[in-house]
C-alpha cells in the first residue's frame, strides 16, 4: 500500500495541468481504483469531487501516499455511502461536520467531507461550518502547501488545482498560512507549522512566524481543547524528526504554553531520542517473529521529553492530554523501576538471574528502552534481550494449587513461597518439579 517509488522526483506542476497519467504511474492500483470509483460515483450523483490537502502534497513530493482526503460540493455523507456501497467499504459517519470516513476493503481510510466554510466564533474553538464551494474550502486549510486540490469527477479526472499558490511555496519549500488570522482561528495550527517544517526539511515563512510568534505570545494555546492538543502532540512525537520538532517548539516557547512552568526541558533530547528509537526499531523487527508486548516510539519519546518533569508534574499532563494507560502506567515506572534497571544497565555486572527478572518484571517495553537510552553502554539491548527471550518466558515448576495441596493456604505466605521457589529456579538452584516440591514441603513447614 506504499506509493513511495524512488524512481520518481518531485514535481511541481501549474494549476490547470492534467496530473492523471502522474497519479496512474505514482499511486498504487488499489489508490487509483478507489479515485476511479470517486469519479463515478460524482458523475452518477452529479456532485463535483476532488482529492485535497496532504495526499496531494506527498504526491507531488513523491512520498508515501496511503490515505485519501475527498471534498465534495454537495452533501458529503451521502456521497461517502455510495461510494463505500460501490466500493464494499465501511461508512463511519461524523454528521456534526457533514463528514464521513469510508474504509475500504484494503485497509485504506477515505476522508469524505462536505466542502464548506468555517467562521470561528472564538478563537481555538471549533468552527461553525457551512456548506460552501471548493475554494472555500481550500481556503480554510491550515497552509498553502495543504490546500491544493486534483479534481476527480463528474469530469477531468486528474486536473490540478491550485488556488491559493501552494505548488510555489511547496517547489521553494516553505510552510504559508492563507491568512494573518490563521494562528487565532485554530492555534493547533502552531503545532502543526513546526511539524511540517521538520517532516520536510521547509521553512516556515517569515510573515507566518511572525503570527505564529504572536499566537503563542498571546497565549492562543490555552484557548485549544486538551483532546485537539492531544492530536497534534501525539502527532509530533511520530514524526521521524520529531527531536527537532519538540527543540522548535520548545525554543518558541510552545513546550511552556501546553505544559505550564512546572514542565523542565530535558537534557540531551536529541540524542536520547536517537538511542532509544533506534533501540526501538530492534525492538519492533524482533517483535515480527517473536510475540511480545506493543511498543510505541511516541510514547517512548514522550517519556523522554518528560524525563527532567517531577513525577506529579508528568502523570498530571499525560493525563491532561488524554496520553491513556500505557502511557500512566509507563510514568509510573519511569520513577518507580527505571532508576534501578539504570543503574543495572550502566554497570553491567555479573548478577543472578532472578535479579533481572525482578528488575525488569512487568516493565513497559518503553521504559526498559528509555533505561538503555540512559545508560548509553554498548550491550544493554543483549540484557535486555536475554531478559525478554530467554527469562521471561521461563514458566515455575509449582504453583498455587501446589501449595495448597499440601496444606499451604493462600494468603501473603504462599505468595511468598513461590517467589522464593521461582528465584530459587531462575538461578538454577532448584532444576526440577520434584526439587520444588521438595523445597515446597520445607519452607511451608517452617
Ligand atoms: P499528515 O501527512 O500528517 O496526515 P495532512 O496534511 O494529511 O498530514 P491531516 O491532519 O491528515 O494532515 O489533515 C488533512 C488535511 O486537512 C490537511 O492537509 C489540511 O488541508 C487540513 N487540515 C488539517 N488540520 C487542519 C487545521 N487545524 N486547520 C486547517 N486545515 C487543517
Ligand atoms: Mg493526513
Amino acid at each position: 500500500m506504499n506509493s513511495f517509488d524512488t524512481r520518481y522526483e518531485p514535481v511541481f506542476p501549474e494549476s490547470g495541468s492534467d496530473l492523471g497519467g502522474m497519479m496512474h504511474s505514482r499511486l498504487p492500483a488499489e489508490t487509483i481504483h478507489i479515485l476511479e470509483s470517486v469519479a463515478g460515483c460524482s458523475s452518477r450523483v452529479g456532485i463535483p469531487a476532488y482529492a485535497v490537502g496532504g495526499p496531494i502534497r506527498d504526491l507531488l513530493l513523491n512520498r508515501p501516499v496511503i490515505d485519501m482526503d475527498v471534498v465534495v460540493e454537495g452533501d458529503g455523507i451521502r456521497f461517502a455511502a455510495e461510494l463505500a456501497s460501490e466500493c464494499r467499504g465501511k461508512l463511519v459517519e461524523y454528521a456534526r461536520f457533514g463528514t464521513a470516513l469510508v474504509v475500504m476493503p484494503g485497509g485504506i481510510k477515505v476522508d469524505v467531507t462536505t466542502a464548506r466554510e468555517e467562521s470561528y466564533i472564538k478563537p481555538g474553538a471549533l468552527p461553525d461550518v457551512e456548506p460552501g464551494t471548493l475554494e472555500k474550502d481550500l481556503f480554510r486549510r491550515d497552509f498553502t502547501i495543504n490546500a491544493m486540490a486534483i479534481q476527480l469527477g463528474p469530469e477531468r479526472f486528474g486536473c490540478f488545482i491550485d488556488l491559493y499558490g501552494g505548488i510555489s511555496d511547496l517547489a521553494r519549500g516553505i510552510i504559508r498560512v492563507l491568512h494573518d488570522g490563521s494562528f487565532k482561528d485554530d492555534p493547533t495550527r502552531i503545532l502543526r507549522a513546526i511539524r511540517f517544517e521538520t517532516r520536510y526539511g521547509f521553512t516556515i515563512e517569515e510573515g507566518t512566524a511572525a503570527n505564529l510568534a504572536e499566537s503563542v505570545e498571546d497565549g492562543m494555546l490555552a484557548e485549544v481543547s486538551p483532546q485537539r492538543l492531544r492530536e497534534e502532540i501525539v502527532a509530533i512525537l511520530k514524526e521521524e524528526g520529531a527531536s527537532a520538532a519538540v527543540e522548535h517548539l520548545n525554543r518558541s516557547g510552545v513546550l511552556s504554553a501546553l505544559f505550564g512552568d512546572r514542565f523542565i526541558y530535558p537534557d540531551s533530547v536529541e540524542d536520547l531520542f536517537e538511542k532509544a528509537c533506534s533501540a526501538a526499531d530492534w525492538y519492533l523487527e524482533m517483535a515480527e517473529t517473536i510475540p511480545l508486548e506493543e511498543l510505541s516510539k511516541w510514547r517512548l519519546r514522550w517519556l523522554i521529553l518528560m524525563g527532567g518533569t517531577a513525577p506529579e508534574v508528568t502523570i498530571d499532563l499525560s493525563n491532561r492530554f488524554h496520553l491513556g494507560k500505557s502511557v500512566a502506567k509507563a510514568v509510573g515506572e519511569v520513577h518507580e523501576r527505571l532508576p534501578a534497571i539504570r543503574e543495572y544497565l550502566s554497570d553491567g555486572k555479573d548478577t543472578a538471574v532472578s535479579f533481572i527478572y525482578r528488575l525488569m518484571e512487568g516493565v513497559s517495553p518503553e521504559v526498559l528502552l528509555y533505561a538503555a537510552a540512559l545508560a548509553g553502554r554498548e550491550n544493554t539491548l543483549e540484557i535486555i534481550e536475554h531478559y525478554l527471550l530467554e527469562i521471561r518466558p521461563i514458566e515455575a515448576f509449582v504453583n498455587g494449587n501446589d501449595l495448597k495441596e499440601i496444606g499451604v493456604a493462600e494468603g501473603p505466605l504462599m505468595g511468598e513461597i513461590l517467589r522464593l521457589l521461582f528465584d530459587k529456579q531462575l538461578d538454577g538452584v532448584i532444576s526440577s518439579r520434584n526439587d520444588a516440591m521438595e523445597e515446597a514441603r520445607k519452607l511451608a513447614h517452617m
